[in-house]
């Protein structure tokens, strides 16, 4: 049982605030105490970003995006009562020193700025390949990150997108809607686009979809190992790559689409899986961190990662959870050990959501 010291609130660290903590707050916002619960949001960005606009946002300035698609943390996003209770941070968090049970444990962040926690929820997302995470540091990194890669993109005539998923799709969408003139090329190891997740029909579909529109859809082959990594590094420079399969491909700008990362480093190696996922159990607790809750594309869930999921399905359970767990926590006083909110009826279980996707093609 965490000790709550009598002058001091109970505090609800949130770490990370996109899809999936952002909705926890904003849900915590409309069921705690102010008057006992203080809520503080700790995120590496300045803003909130919508990461499924940011592939249109970084190809263009179609729909003005900048100004729909990131908002400052503060009171723009801690909608109602809890506005004036839930404090931003603007950090990275680098390790955790964990509590004694359910003792108040530590965040620590970039800056080397301690925050202590009671209870503690990670949502901190993937990390992407270079083209598509956008930068930390401030608002005028992220619009120069979002230049240049306009830049890029209007220069470049050959532009090979390496992986067919969603975000290779969506982004060779958007890529057409820029220019009618550029030669678009998914390369895609698989048989079809996307993944067995999805059916026959739906994959063929989007593979004619983007035919119709003059792009290059190849699939059943891949680069070459040493290409595939050299993809991944700052300054590529090739003008042609030869496939594994022998094809030849005239290139002047190539895009790795695939290859998200959990963002779990501050987190030591036996809460993970071996790819690096949190472990949960389907209460979204963390296994013998019963305080720690973790939600969206870090957990170790077999499914496809989603911002849905994360805010529709796995917040709402969270945040019933984390009220759930401060009941239990406030009946049995200070005493009795560890909160079991697992054997609890009233808590809530993931059993994963449904699959589904809306995958875009530029605004056609
Ligand atoms: C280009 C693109 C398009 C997408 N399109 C779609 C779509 O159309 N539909 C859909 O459902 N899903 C889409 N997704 C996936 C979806 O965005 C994610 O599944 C969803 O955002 C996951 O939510 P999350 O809360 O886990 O992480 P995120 O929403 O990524 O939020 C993570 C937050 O944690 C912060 N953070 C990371 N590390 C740290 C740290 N160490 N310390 C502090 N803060 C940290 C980040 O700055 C970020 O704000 C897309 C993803 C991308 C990249």
């Amino acid at each position: 049982m965490y000790h709550k010291r009598a002058s001091e609130k109970i505090r609800i660290v949130i770490v990370g605030g996109g899809f999936g903590g952002l909705s926890v707050l904003n849900g915590l916002s409309n069921t705690i105490d102010p008057r006992k619960h203080e809520v503080i949001l700790i995120d590496a960005r300045p803003e909130f970003i919508h990461l499924p606009a940011t592939l249109r946002l970084t190809v263009s300035d179609a729909d003005d995006l900048i100004t729909h698609a990131m908002h400052p943390y503060g009171e723009h996003t801690f909608r109602n009562k809890l506005a004036g209770n839930a404090k931003y941070i603007h950090g990275s968090i680098t390790d955790i020193k964990f509590g004694e049970k359910e003792d108040r444990g530590v965040v620590v962040l970039d800056s080397g700025e301690d925050v202590h926690y009671d209870i503690l929820v990670l949502a901190t997302g993937s990390i992407w390949p270079r083209s598509i995470y956008l930068p930390t540091e401030s608002r005028k990194t992220i619009e120069e990150f979002i230049k240049t890669r306009r830049e890029e993109y209007a220069k470049a005539s050959d532009i090979l997108l390496v992986g067919g998923g969603a975000v290779g799709i969506e982004l060779a969408g958007e890529l057409r809607d820029l220019s009618l003139s550029k030669n678009i090329t998914i390369l895609h190891r698989g048989k079809q686009l996307l993944n067995s997740t999805y059916s026959e029909r739906y994959r063929i579909g989007h593979q004619q979809q983007l035919e119709s529109r003059n792009i290059t859809v190849i699939t059943g082959d891949s680069l070459t190992k040493s290409d595939a990594s050299k993809i991944f590094e700052d300054h590529f420079t090739e003008t042609e790559l030869v496939t594994e399969k022998g094809r030849k491909l005239k290139v002047d700008l190539v895009i790795p689409t695939w290859g998200a990362r959990p963002n779990t480093s501050y987190l030591p190696p036996n809460l993970l899986s071996s790819t690096g996922y949190v472990q949960v159990l389907p209460t979204l607790q963390l296994p013998g961190h019963p305080n720690i809750f973790a939600l969206g594309d870090i957990i170790d869930w077999d499914e496809q990662k989603s911002a849905r999921k994360a805010a529709n399905v796995q917040a709402p359970k969270v945040q019933a959870n984390i009220i759930e767990y401060l009941q239990l926590a406030e009946a049995a006083g200070e005493s009795s050990g560890v909160v079991d909110l697992a054997a609890s009826r009233k808590s809530a279980k993931y059993a994963g959501g449904t699959e589904m996707s809306i995958i875009t093609n530029g605004k056609v």
